[in-house]
């Protein structure tokens, strides 16, 4: 019987997932089935043990339930733990494994694709909700020399900082970024979908600064404001590519190519 895999949420209908991991399946010769499934918003968990009982094997889980999913696991790793977040279920007999492949998959399109190294760099996190939260763990790990979390509301930016003690961190709001520039600047919130205008000051970019927007398929008020700057910008295409590449490594064993559907998906 087919092992099946699938992407949970409410939406989910918008989702590339199931797209990008039919190429996966495809490119590396692995006959496997994967499917959306938009679970109620109060029925996370029985839609899992549903799917989990028709031969489902593992699954991918996205806004609202990254969170739900981190509680419902029975084991996760390190960075699902820092980012109390989970984008990527392993289901088994002996119960559910979470892991969160955000940040790998934001590292990899940064050092591997667009050719950034983040050691010694000057990041600006924007953000602190699931989508920071899953990248800040590795973009210590990855030797930023600074990262300072911005975010509306200020508590959450600090409360994050807190996670990680001993890591060049800083918390603050948008208003306390002024007269502040910075190398690589990451856009994880969620503002640019509601077409608001920049949240960021003038100024806030270095020479050579590379502005990182993880919404993907989308001009947004962020990437315009790039441009206006003058500085090197991309959308978070890669980001989603490669962490459904860790998600397929995960269970598969198999990394697949990922140059060739990042190309096909940004030709539309
Ligand atoms: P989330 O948990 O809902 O967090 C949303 C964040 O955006 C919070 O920090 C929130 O600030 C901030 N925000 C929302 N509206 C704002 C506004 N009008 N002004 C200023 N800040 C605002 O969402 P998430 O899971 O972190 O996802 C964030 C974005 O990343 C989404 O657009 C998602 O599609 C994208 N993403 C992309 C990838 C990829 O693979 N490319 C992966 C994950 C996520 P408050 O805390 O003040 O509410």
């Amino acid at each position: 019987m087919i092992d099946r895999y699938a992407v949970i949420g409410n939406p989910v209908s918008h989702s590339k997932s199931p797209w990008i991991h039919a190429e996966f399946a495809r490119a590396t010769g692995q006959d496997i089935e994967y499917r959306p499934i938009e679970a109620p918003l109060d029925g996370f968990g029985r839609a899992l043990e549903a799917f989990r009982s028709e031969r489902g094997r593992g699954a991918n889980v996205t806004l609202p339930f990254k969170e739900e999913a981190f509680r419902y696991c029975s084991e996760v790793s390190q960075r699902a733990r820092l980012a109390q977040a989970v984008n990527t279920l392993i289901l088994d007999a002996a119960g559910t494994a979470g892991e969160n492949t955000d940040g790998s998959g934001l590292l990899r399109d940064l050092s591997v694709n667009l050719g950034r190294e983040v050691r010694g760099q000057r990041v600006l996190l924007m953000g602190a909700g699931g989508a920071a939260r899953g990248v800040l763990g590795p973009l210590a790990e990855a030797g930023a020399a600074q990262i300072v979390i911005a975010n509306r509301t200020v508590a959450k930016a600090t409360e994050l900082a807190r996670r990680l003690p001993g890591a060049p961190l800083e918390a603050c709001g948008f208003e306390a970024l002024a007269g502040r520039a910075f190398d690589l600047v990451i856009n994880a919130t969620s503002a640019g979908l509601q077409g608001e205008t920049s949240l960021l000051p003038q100024g806030i970019f270095r020479n050579g600064a590379l502005a990182y927007e993880m919404v993907y398929g989308r001009d947004t008020a962020f990437l315009a404001f790039a441009r206006a700057c003058g500085v090197a910008s991309c959308d978070g295409t890669g980001m989603l590519v490669e962490q459904a590449a860790d998600s397929f490594f995960l269970w598969r064993g198999v990394r697949p190519q990922t140059a060739p559907v990042i190309a096909a998906l940004r030709a539309g």
